[in-house]
């Protein structure tokens, strides 16, 4: 990694583990002029492609899915940590499904999952936005399936 102000070669004069080991600090230091800086190492799924609905295909974005996530969580009780784990997790099944190509609904299955078991209301959104729901009877329909789940857990 360069040094961002002068373009020459640094050092790592720190290393500090983050998110319980998933991703990596790196304190750096410019070997020719000094400057610090940090960088940040995680799990990269840059490689994979998104089959969408209409056949098309696109790289995967973290971005797009962690819009979606904020967006369904939005004032809900979901600490920033539990926000970056609950990305995490989902990213961490994506990846182990071992493909170099995934349907976005296959990825909306996974959200739809991790979500569950992290907060109902942020999961009827994100449902209510994924799944469609063509009328208000299935939507009403899905909050009872899920509160069947929820009692018996
Ligand atoms: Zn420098």
């Amino acid at each position: 990694m360069n040094c961002p102000r002068c373009q020459k070669s640094t050092k790592v004069v720190n290393s500090r583990p983050l998110e319980g080991g998933r991703a990596v600090k790196r304190r750096r230091e410019c070997l020719h002029c000094s400057q610090r800086f940090s960088t940040y190492e995680r799990l990269s799924l840059g490689d994979f492609r998104v089959v969408k609905r209409n056949d098309s295909k696109e790289l995967y974005a973290r971005h797009k899915i962690e819009a979606g996530l904020r967006k369904a969580l939005e004032k809900r009780p979901v600490t920033e940590a539990q926000f970056q784990k609950l990305l995490f997790d989902i990213e961490a099944d994506v990846f182990s499904l071992g493909k170099e190509k995934i349907s976005s609904e296959q990825i909306g299955r996974i959200v739809l999952d991790r979500l569950k078991k992290t907060d109902k209301v942020g999961y009827l959104r994100f449902a209510s936005v994924y799944r469609n729901f063509r009328s208000p009877q299935a939507f009403a329909k899905e909050i009872e399936r899920l509160e069947k789940v929820g009692a018996r857990a």
